[in-house]
């Protein structure tokens, strides 16, 4: 082993999977740095500010309907009104309507001084310039009011609030251009191992191509994040350590894929103990020990195992909660469902099991059966399954017809 690579007693203390997610979150703040951004890129960002109205929506008393504004007080003595203009959606009619008189109006359109009723079209009879109404309207039909939808000095949105499609054009009804939002989580991530192989290039002897910087990056695209891709890192522990610094710099996360076990060539979490702090890196679970998490300085830590099945499980479990209470967003622990399993299950007790399973949904309920073999380095069996089949830590085999627990994919995503 290297002379700079720290020989301290790893902590040894194996936490269960509920253990190791409430001491993940339990370190956790939300980030609070904000930034502005323009509304067409504000889509389901947190807003970091209150919107008040600086006037009322819609700004202007106008028609709801194709048709014609008069004033209702004109029907007291006739059915036929004088047309005297036309008020256009964004060209009002800028004279005064008197008794008797009426304009041609379309929706959207101001209501000329003089009115405040408009009749639809379609109950009118036009001959030349002289409109007949078929029906008697209501004082007031068919007309919009200024701040029908929200008046001025109202606070239409809080701060916090995650931003939808309707909030943005609230807010663009408003004609403001930028809103102030929370900033997004910076994610970085690395594969280490001087086994892999950059795409594109042919593999030599004794080497795999890096497909786990695929996958979390799928996995991380999910997420409001942005991404720092530090490539492949080789298994040198100056190499490790010096993309930790970069990451410590740049990052509110850092995401690392194998190296995290006790292999001669594993120095993450050895580098993680001598430039950061381990929180813990032993937990019982399958797939997934170890997984070695912490912090360097104020960028969280988490040291995936290589496995292709066990980055992504541990993702799933522990780095997706984290980074969701990092970008402000409410984290739900993810809800299980009971179902009947048609395969058998091989299970040994000590750690819980989130194997691969394929879930139908039937009329009794949910059924699920087994992608097969369980080992972690079978990245087909996720690419194959739609669930986790959840075995607790002290079950053991489970036969076919039994009931389990499973974690729907969809509900990770
Ligand atoms: P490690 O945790 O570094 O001992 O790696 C465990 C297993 O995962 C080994 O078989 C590695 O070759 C494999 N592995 C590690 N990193 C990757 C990666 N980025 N892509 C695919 N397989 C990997
Ligand atoms: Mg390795």
């Amino acid at each position: 082993m290297p002379a700079d690579v720290t020989c301290d007693v790893l902590p040894e203390t194996v936490l269960t999977v509920e253990q190791a997610q409430e001491r993940i979150l339990e370190t956790i703040q939300a980030i609070t740095e904000t930034e502005q951004l323009e509304l067409s890129q504000a889509n389901g960002r947190l807003l970091a500010e209150t919107i008040q109205a600086g006037f009322d929506v819609p700004p202007h008393r106008n028609s709801a309907m194709d048709g014609y504004a008069f004033a209702h007080e004109s029907l007291a003595s006739t059915a036929t009104l004088q047309q005297i203009g036309i008020s256009w959606a964004g060209r009002p009619y800028l004279g005064s309507v008197s008794l008797g008189e009426c304009v041609r109006i379309m929706t959207g359109a101001c209501l000329p001084e003089g009115t405040d009723t408009v009749e639809m079209q379609e109950n009118t009879q036009q001959q030349a310039d002289q409109i007949t109404l078929h029906t008697r309207p209501q004082c007031g039909e068919h007309v919009r009011y200024p701040g029908d939808d929200f008046k001025q000095g109202e606070i239409i949105l809080e701060t916090g609030r995650k931003l939808t499609a309707a909030d943005l054009g609230l807010i663009a009804s408003l004609g403001i251009p930028a809103v102030k939002v929370i900033r997004k989580p910076r994610i970085a991530f690395l594969s280490t191992g001087d086994e892999l192989q950059t795409l594109g290039t042919p593999l030599a002897w004794g080497q795999i191509y890096d497909s786990n910087r695929y996958t979390l990056r799928a996995l991380l695209q999910n997420l409001p994040v942005e991404l720092i891709d530090l490539g492949i890192i080789p298994d040198q522990p100056q190499a490790v350590e010096q993309a930790f610094i970069q990451a410590q710099q740049q990052a509110d996360l850092l995401i690392t894929s194998g190296g995290v076990s006790v292999g001669e060539a594993d120095f993450v979490t050895r580098s993680l103990q001598k430039l950061g702090e381990i929180n813990f890196w032993k937990m019982a679970m399958k797939p997934g020990k170890p997984l070695a998490q912490g912090r360097l300085g104020n960028c969280l830590f988490f040291g995936l195992p290589g496995n292709p099945v066990s980055v992504m499980a541990t993702f799933l479990l522990f780095v997706r909660p984290a980074i969701l209470k990092l970008a402000g967003i409410n984290v739900v622990q993810p809800r299980l469902h009971p179902a009947l399993t048609l395969t058998p299950l091989k299970k040994v007790p000590g750690r819980k099991d989130f194997q691969r399973g394929i879930y139908t949904e039937t009329a009794e309920g949910y059924q699920v059966r087994s992608t097969g073999k369980q080992e972690s380095h079978l990245l087909r069996s996720m690419s194959q399954a739609n669930c986790f089949i959840v075995l607790e830590r002290d079950s053991g085999d489970v036969e076919a017809g039994s009931q389990v627990n499973i974690l729907l994919f969809e509900s990770l995503s």
